[in-house]
């Protein structure tokens, strides 16, 4: 089939009834729910893009295997070109949403490519994986899906592994195999945009210990399989809200959900690796899954942190308050930190490594530095954005106040900004604004910054201590041996 258009995946989405519960209530035509149907759509001109004669070429590819035309996501990069064409399509989609929607379907497409494209570590362990691994990318490829995935286990008590919980199923496990599969039972999270995908992918941050087996899985499966129960969190919108109150929130909400596996079937050839402690833990490091899918969230990171800074310079401009040189020094800040995170990402890009296998990966640790900055970078640019609108951020009437002709008069007088800025530009500017920095969609951008890949501090451990293991830091011991040799030759020491 090869490229979708959005009709296609919203058909797909009207065509399935997964068991979906939001604010006490089953959902089961999540198409025309409000608190789906905007994102649903936003989906869905990603997909159109890919139709747009303007986007084709530089998203979309003539797939060697199929003849098909394909997303770029698919695409296993095998040359600096590749690499650029993958990156030029994660910009476009990240240019679409802002960079707002993280877990748009780029993302995880990169993932799985990335996986197929290694399946040579699945086959030493066990050739069906391998086999089910190439053979699920191809399907998803030529349907074009929409997956969502789930990674980490709910927080109970982080204090005691997998096997140590109180319930031996609080995490979710194998609990037997049956002729048709495996029976699943537990829970996963953070599946973000679950109820309006097509499929669900698990697996694991490394982690597992001896005894933790049955928790060492990865498997994909259709969101509305029986027994699996999407529990979404509270909406940060409820999809009545004004656009012109809500410009971003009304659009780009993703929502999350914790994903509930009540015993289910999962087939043998949608099993990826199980019962296996070393394989879960070295499936991360050994299928590219940190670089690959780390250039699509550097991409769409950078356009994200461009758009809050953006938003700071705007709202600056607007009521004149950049004419003041600590705020000209704050924007600064902001724009240096858009440059830096920028440049990371053209080294990491220039800088690729070839793997054996040909597949050309982003250089690891400017991409892990990406990572590293941005929960300090983006949250720096909402708390400018707060402070340079200050009050102002809270002073906006609503878009329908402009509709009353008794008030209208007062607002244009007295919510205008400097010369040249109306009042209604003014007022939508700091609801987006507002939006970004205030409402609870924009804490949930910014926890996102934070969280969405693992938890910062401990992967900025890991990566001083995979440095460590990859550098000597020599450059003291010169300088020291430098020294006592001067002093040596300064004291006349022949020793
Ligand atoms: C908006 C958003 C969207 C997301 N989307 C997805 C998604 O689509 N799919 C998905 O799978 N996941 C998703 N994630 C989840 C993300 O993977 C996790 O939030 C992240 O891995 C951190 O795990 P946690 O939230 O359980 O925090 P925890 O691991 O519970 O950490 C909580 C705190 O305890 C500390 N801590 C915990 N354990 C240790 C330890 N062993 N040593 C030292 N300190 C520790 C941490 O530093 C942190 O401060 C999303 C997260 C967010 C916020």
């Amino acid at each position: 089939m090869g490229i979708r258009t959005g009709e296609s995946y919203i058909d797909g989405v009207k065509s399935r009834e997964p068991d979906v519960w939001l604010n006490g209530e089953r959902i089961r035509d999540v198409y025309h729910h409000p608190v789906f149907k905007q994102p649903i759509h936003e989906i869905a001109s990603l997909y159109d893009l890919q139709h747009d004669p303007i986007h084709q070429s530089d998203i979309t590819h003539i797939c060697e295997e199929t003849g098909e035309r394909t997303n770029n996501a698919f695409l296993v990069p095998k040359s600096y070109e590749d690499l650029m064409a993958r990156s030029k399509t994660f910009e476009v989609y990240a240019r679409a949403t802002f960079g707002l929607m993280g877990r748009s379907p780029d993302f995880l497409n990169v993932v799985l490519t990335s996986m197929a494209s290694n399946s040579s570590f699945f086959e030493q362990y066990n050739s069906d994986w391998a086999k089910n691994i190439e053979n699920y990318y191809k399907y998803v490829r030529d349907h074009d899906l929409f997956l969502t995935h789930a990674i980490i286990n709910p927080q109970n008590n982080r204090a005691k592994n997998s096997q140590e919980q109180d319930d031996e199923f609080t995490h979710l496990g194998e609990v037997r195999e049956t002729d048709e599969g495996i029976i699943v039972r537990g829970a996963k999270m953070l599946a973000t945009l679950a109820p309006i995908t097509d499929e669900v992918i698990i697996y694991s941050f490394p982690g597992f210990a001896p005894g933790d087996e049955k928790y060492a899985l990865a498997f994909a499966l259709p969101i509305d399989t029986p027994g699996l129960r999407l529990m979404c969190r509270e909406p940060m919108q409820d999809g009545k809200r004004s656009l012109i109150d809500h410009p971003l929130a009304s659009r780009f909400e993703e929502s999350d959900a914790l994903l509930i596996f009540n015993d289910v079937l999962v087939p043998w050839d949608r099993v990826f690796l199980r019962n296996n402690v070393e394989a879960g833990n070295r499936l991360y490091p050994s299928t590219g899954i940190i670089e690959q899918p780390s250039h699509q969230s550097g991409v769409r990171g950078l356009v994200k942190l461009q758009f809050a800074v953006e938003t700071a310079a705007r709202v600056a401009d607007s009521i004149g308050v950049d004419h003041y040189l600590n705020v000209q020094k704050d924007l600064g800040e902001l724009v240096q930190s858009v440059e830096v995170i920028r440049a990371l990402l053209r080294v990491a890009e220039y800088e690729h490594v070839t793997m054996d296998s040909g597949e050309v990966r982003p250089a690891a640790d400017p991409l892990e530095t990406i990572r590293g900055y941005m929960p300090l970078m983006y949250p720096r640019a909402i708390e400018l954005i707060q402070i340079i609108g200050a009050g102002g951020l809270l002073m906006s009437p609503t878009g329908a106040d402009f509709d009353h002709s008794e008030v209208r008069q007062n607002l244009d007088q007295y919510y205008m900004g400097r010369e040249g800025v109306s009042s209604y530009e003014r007022v939508k500017l700091f609801k987006l604004a507002w939006d970004l920095c205030g409402e609870a969609f924009g804490q949930r951008l910014l926890q996102y910054e934070r969280y969405y890949t693992g938890d910062p501090i401990r992967k900025r451990a890991i990566f001083y201590n995979n440095y460590k293991r990859k550098h000597s830091f020599d450059m003291v011991d010169q300088a020291l041996d430098a020294a006592e040799k001067i002093h040596q030759q300064q004291n006349g020491i022949t020793h």
